[in-house]
C-alpha cells in the first residue's frame, strides 16, 4: 500500500492512474478502523481498479474541543487493517495540508443541517462538508463509499455532490451498516464501552427492528413512546428516537403507509453517545 502525506503527491500519483482511465474509488475516513471502515474499502476495491483510503480527524467537524482531544488515534493499526483489507493508497495528511487556510465556505445544506445530528451537533456537517469537498478536490474520486451507519452524513455528501460544479460526476455509494454479533453497529466509540455495556447497547438495534416490526399506517407516536421506554430501561439517556421520511429527513408523526422512511436513534450510555438508523420500508 502506497502512503502519501503531501497533496502534491498524491495528487501527481493519481494523475498517471487517470490518465489510464483508471476508476478512483475513495473512503474517507477519521481512523480508529473497524470491519465497518474495511467493508467500504472492500466494495470500493470489488468496483474500482484503484482505491484510496483517508485518515484525517477533522477538527472542522467537532463542536467540542475535548470529543477532538478524545477521538482514538491508532494509526498503526489502521495501516495494518487498510493493507489487509487491500487499500491500495492511503492519504494521510495534517491539518496544514488539508487546511492550509481555514476554510470559509458555506453549504447550502437546508433543513438537513438542522435535524438529529444537526441539531445535537451545530456546525458538524458544515465541517463534515469542508473537509469532504477539500479531500475530493484532492483525489478527483470517480466513486465515493460512505457507510449507511451514518445515513444522514451519506445524505449530506450527496448534496454535497449536487451542489458543487465538478463534483457532479463523483457515484455515491452507501454500503449497509456493520454490526457485531448482538447487532450493535460497529463504531470507534463502541471501545469506550465496557464488555457489559457493548451487551446492553445492542438494545439500540433491537429498538429499531421493534419499529420495524411494528410500523403501520397511521400514528406513530405509540411506537415511538414505547421505542423510547425500552432505550430508558436498558440505561440509555435517548438524544432522539425518531422516524423520518427517507429521502428528506423530515420526521413523520402520522405515516400516509407509502413514504419510504427511516428510524434514526440516538442515545447515550453512560458518557458514550451511539447512533443507529434502519430503513422501515422496503
Ligand atoms: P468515520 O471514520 O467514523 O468518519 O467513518 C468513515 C466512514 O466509515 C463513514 O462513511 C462511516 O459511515 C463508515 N462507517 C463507520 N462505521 C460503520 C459501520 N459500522 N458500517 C459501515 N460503515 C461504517
Amino acid at each position: 500500500m502506497w502512503i502519501f502525506k503531501r497533496v502534491a503527491d498524491i495528487q501527481s500519483f493519481l494523475q498517471k492512474r487517470t490518465s489510464k482511465n483508471e476508476k478512483i474509488g475513495f473512503v474517507p475516513t477519521m481512523g480508529a478502523l473497524h470491519e465497518g471502515h474495511t467493508s467500504l474499502i472492500k466494495k470500493s476495491k470489488s468496483e474500482c481498479d484503484i482505491t484510496v483510503g483517508s485518515v484525517f480527524v477533522n477538527p472542522t467537524q467537532f463542536n467540542d474541543k475535548k470529543d477532538l482531544d478524545k477521538y482514538p488515534r491508532t494509526i498503526e493499526n489502521d495501516v495494518i487493517a487498510l493493507i489487509n483489507a487491500g487499500c491500495d493508497l492511503l492519504f494521510l495528511p495534517d491539518v496544514s495540508d488539508i487546511y492550509p487556510e481555514p476554510s470559509v465556505k458555506k453549504y447550502a445544506l437546508g433543513t438537513l443541517e438542522t435535524v438529529y445530528e444537526g441539531s445535537s451537533r451545530p456546525g458538524h456537517f458544515q465541517g463534515g462538508c469542508q473537509v469532504v469537498d477539500r479531500l475530493f478536490e484532492i483525489v478527483k474520486p470517480d466513486a465515493v463509499f460512505c457507510g449507511q451507519k451514518d445515513y444522514q452524513q451519506c445524505m449530506v455528501i450527496s448534496r454535497l455532490i449536487d451542489i458543487t460544479p465538478g463534483f457532479e460526476n463523483i457515484e455515491m455509494n452507501i454500503v449497509p451498516t456493520t454490526r457485531e454479533e448482538n447487532g450493535l453497529a460497529m463504531s470507534s466509540r463502541n471501545m469506550r464501552l465496557s464488555d457489559g455495556q457493548r451487551a446492553n447497547a445492542a438494545t439500540i438495534y433491537q429498538t429499531l427492528i421493534y419499529l420495524k416490526e411494528h410500523l403501520a399506517q397511521g400514528d406513530l407516536s405509540n411506537i415511538l413512546k414505547s421505542a423510547y421506554e425500552k432505550l430508558v430501561e436498558a440505561g440509555f439517556k435517548p438524544d432522539y428516537v425518531s422516524i423520518a421520511d427517507a429521502k428528506t429527513l423530515q420526521s413523520v408523526e402520522n405515516w400516509d403507509g407509502g413514504t419510504p422512511l427511516v428510524a434514526l436513534i440516538a442515545a447515550f450510555l453512560e458518557e458514550v453517545r451511539l447512533i443507529d438508523n434502519m430503513v422501515l420500508t422496503d
